[in-house]
């Protein structure tokens, strides 16, 4: 085949959504939407815009990439396992940089040649490098003439010929062999915040190449064994780049951060559009306390689960929050019992939760719903997963609804100034019928907080703005004590949404899976150890609904950038009021802003603030 379609085809759709662009006049009304509920403290710095007001903002051409966009061609191998998961991931985290992709798959792969020089980044997700040798030297030609080349996963050793040792930066004086891993460090500064953590056989296994590297190669990732096999680094090839992933680290949504920072290691600079929100959720609280004692709370502290609560979890959790400016997000179960039926008039736990709710609004936290009670919204017949089961269906959804309203006036009667926009639906779970009649029957409801990675009957979600404005915010990480796989999606997270999201429990103590041996000052040190990591890396502190609001600000953007001379200019689209993004840069300082204000966050990751739809950054060469 000759021609290409596909690629002919995009041409086009570029070309008109250029126009569309340039049509789209810059009319966005630009105000600071500020909110001052009565009786909390804090004002909502990023205020979560209504219905109304998100109509009067919204851009219907978000993420369309402008005139200067980077251009990505994606190959893929529909025979190879895993290769199509991690194009869909890369193609994801390319959206939100501003970069078009066009995606080609085994089948098309002779088309390469002819079309690399109209791409600026060929990202290859595909570990048979024999599909690839005919057409070596078109590759090494281009990259050498400033070609922006990345693998995401493990060249497989034995399809590797010796000719692609010099692109991909590998001395040619051994036999290359490949070896099993268990282990990863990261070893420089563009994957924030992994510093001093090693990462097991929990977050990366499998066999990959163990190379000598020449020189000239910079290592950002290697295994944390004594070998330090390289599994991420760069290398310079005349004008061009070059990236590889000697390991499966950009495979799933926990990886899109080494995507992102890998993707922007290949340029000077480079910027995109980033949330800048740090949430502190706690679900079940205020809730009805379990009555009567826990053996282990008893032996460690002499109280009831309920003075338990009282006297130490919630002082505890006050100090925390004292200490590093911190806010909570909470969200109220009215009954713990399995009423499906109705009449939902449980009113005995009234006091205890008016007292909870009042010093969490009072420390400047939010109060949202988690259920009438811990029963998930499921028809009869819904499959859940073994982790979750024992719940008991609902008869209907008007019962669903009956219950939801029922716990939304309960929860804004609790005390003075709370309005409960935002739902966590118990263990994470709902049915996605269930869940669409909350969206159209309750539109008090603005901020779903689901789960960003879990299983099939959980509210699974991405960082995405409904067409109404209503706001999916998933959460990230859970428990005091986060596993190492939750450490390195926060990792992840952090460098590509610049989010972070963490749920606990009240009841955290009396769960043996979520207390690890039940040790409060341990469980409370590996909580502190979180929120202090987030602070240090300036992460900004939100509510649920300001973090929905971040959300909005931030999916609403469309981002273009030009780098001309030492001066990056950048220009947006659908800027609300104000923005995060995030700069890296690879050789260059920032020394001026105009447009916005910027934060260093490690020597080659800044944060931007915008306040204007042009930016200049003004950039030394280091
Ligand atoms: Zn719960």
């Amino acid at each position: 085949m000759k021609l290409n379609y596909p690629l002919k085809k995009l041409l086009k759709i570029l070309m008109i959504s250029m126009l569309g662009l340039g049509v789209v006049a810059a009319t966005l009304l630009l105000q600071r939407h500020g909110y001052h509920a009565p009786g909390i403290k804090t004002d909502r710095e990023v205020a979560l815009l209504s219905e109304d007001e998100w109509q009067d903002v919204v851009n219907k051409n978000a993420r369309v990439t402008g005139p200067h966009a980077h251009k990505a061609l994606v190959l893929y191998d529909t025979t190879e396992e895993g290769s199509a998961d991690v194009r869909d991931n890369v193609e994801f985290v390319m959206k939100t940089l501003s970069v078009r992709t066009v995606s080609l798959p085994e089948t098309a792969f002779d088309q390469i040649a002819a079309n690399l020089k109209n791409f600026d980044d060929l990202i290859v997700c595909s570990s048979n490098m024999q599909k690839f040798q005919a057409i070596l030297p078109d590759i090494e030609a281009w990259v050498k003439a400033g070609g922006h080349l990345m693998f995401t996963s493990s060249p497989n050793n034995d399809t590797l010929d010796r000719s692609w040792f010099p692109l991909l930066g590998i001395q040619d004086t051994m036999e290359l062999g490949s070896i099993d891993i268990g282990s990863l460090q990261v070893q420089t500064d563009i994957i924030a915040g992994a510093q001093g953590m090693d990462f097991s056989s929990d977050v990366i296994t499998g066999n990959v190449l163990n190379p000598d590297l020449t020189k000239d190669c910079t290592v950002h990732i290697a295994t944390a064994d004594e070998d330090k096999t390289p599994l991420l680094w760069e290398h310079d090839f005349e004008k061009g780049k070059v990236i590889v992933s000697n390991a499966d680290l950009m495979e799933g949504k926990i990886s899109r951060g080494v995507i992102a920072s890998s993707y922007c290691s290949m340029y000077p600079v480079y910027t995109y559009p980033i949330i800048n929100a740090a949430v502190y959720n706690i679900d079940d609280m205020p809730s009805p306390a379990p009555v009567g004692y826990d053996e282990n709370v008893l032996e460690q502290y002499g109280y009831t689960i309920y003075d338990f609560y009282t006297n130490v979890w919630m002082p505890a959790m006050q100090k925390l929050a004292k200490d590093y400016d911190i806010r909570y997000s909470t969200y109220t179960i009215e009954t713990y019992d399995d009423n499906v039926e109705g009449p939902f008039d449980y009113e005995e736990n009234r006091k205890s939760a008016s007292y909870y709710a009042n010093i969490i609004l009072n420390m400047g936290g939010e109060v949202g719903i988690h259920g009438y009670n811990h029963q998930p919204f499921i028809p009869e017949g819904f499959r859940l997963s073994r982790e979750n089961r024992g719940y008991k269906p609902w008869p209907s959804i008007k019962n669903m609804i009956a219950s939801m309203n029922q716990v939304i006036s309960y929860t804004e009667s609790l005390c003075k100034g709370i309005n409960a926009v935002s739902y966590v639906a118990p263990s994470n779970v709902i049915s996605k019928e269930a869940l669409q009649e909350l969206l159209i029957q309750v539109p008090h409801l603005r901020v779903y907080a689901g789960i960003y990675s879990g299983t099939r009957d959980q509210m699974v979600q991405e960082f995405e703005v409904l067409n109404n404005g209503v706001v999916f915010c998933p959460r990230l990480t859970a428990d005091m004590q986060m596993a190492e796989s939750e450490w390195w999606m926060a990792v992840n997270e952090l460098n590509f949404h610049y989010m972070e999201s963490n749920f606990i429990h009240p009841d955290d103590i009396l769960d043996e899976a979520r207390s690890h041996g039940g040790d409060f000052q341990e469980m409370l040190n590996s909580y502190r150890k979180m929120v202090e990591w987030i602070v240090d890396h300036g992460v900004r502190t939100c509510t649920i609904s300001e973090a929905g609001g971040a959300v909005q600000r931030f999916a609403n953007l469309s981002v273009d950038q030009e780098l001309k001379g030492n001066q990056l200019l950048i220009h947006v689209d659908g800027l609300i009021d104000e923005a995060s993004m995030m700069v890296r840069t690879n050789g260059k300082v920032p020394v001026n802003v105009t447009g916005g204000t910027i934060k260093k966050l490690t020597d080659s990751i800044y944060i931007l603030t915008i306040n204007s739809e042009e930016i200049t950054i003004d950039l030394e060469d280091e």
